[in-house]
């Protein structure tokens, strides 16, 4: 298959909180990327005060720049360590509370209300606890799922969004065969089959 030696591969839940403790995020990007700024019109079609969703959202800078544009900003990340950080490297203060539908879990909140993040596995959400969004921003989300946990993110993701939403997907398109990552590859043909 063109998905080469990755498709059994699986990166644990225990390894990403380990890449957190060992600063092993070469992910993570000071700047807002690129593509996010190119498409921001597709993103927002026009609309203002969007519900917009970070799956697996790390620390991303582009919550930050979303919410100050009037956008209310939710995220889910596994590791509360980079949670933390988001917060004090933007200097947000926030409050931390449970999510009673979700044994273990946290959210946290900026004071201002306008950016909540879930501390818990993404596969633990569903629209009764976080509602649906109008669009979505996946960079580092989907590619960075096992394979075999595909499906259910994608259905998952279809469930969270509303009917008009945009969800703007970014991927990384090289020889699965030749490199190892970023995490996984994920071919333009799965898109299809995954998201229609
Ligand atoms: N979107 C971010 C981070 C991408 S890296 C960015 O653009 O920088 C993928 C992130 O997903 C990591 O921070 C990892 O800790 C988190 N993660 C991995 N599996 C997860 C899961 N099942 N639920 C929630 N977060 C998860």
């Amino acid at each position: 298959s063109d998905l080469g030696s990755q498709k059994e591969r699986v990166v644990t839940e225990e390894e990403w909180l380990q890449k957190w403790e060992m600063g092993n995020i070469g992910f993570h990007k000071e700047q807002g990327h690129p593509l996010l700024q190119k498409y921001l019109d597709v993103l927002l079609n026009g609309r203002s005060g969007l519900r917009i969703f970070f799956p697996l959202c790390g620390k991303a800078v582009e919550m930050k720049w979303l919410a100050d544009m009037g956008h209310s900003i939710v995220g889910v990340e596994i590791s509360e360590q980079a949670v933390k950080e988001f917060f004090s490297e933007h200097s947000l203060p926030y409050c931390e509370e449970p999510v009673p539908e979700i044994s273990g879990a946290k959210m946290f909140q900026s004071t201002s209300g306008n950016i909540s993040l879930y501390c818990c596995s993404i596969y633990d959400l569903s629209s009764s606890v976080v509602g649906k969004f109008d669009g979505v921003w996946d960079r580092g989300g989907l590619v960075a799922v096992n394979p075999r946990d595909r499906q259910r993110y994608a259905s998952l993701m279809i469930n969270l969004v509303e009917k008009n939403s945009s969800y703007l997907l970014v991927t990384v398109s090289y020889d699965p065969n030749k490199h190892k990552g970023p995490p996984f590859y994920v071919p333009e043909s799965e898109i299809q089959s995954l998201f229609g």
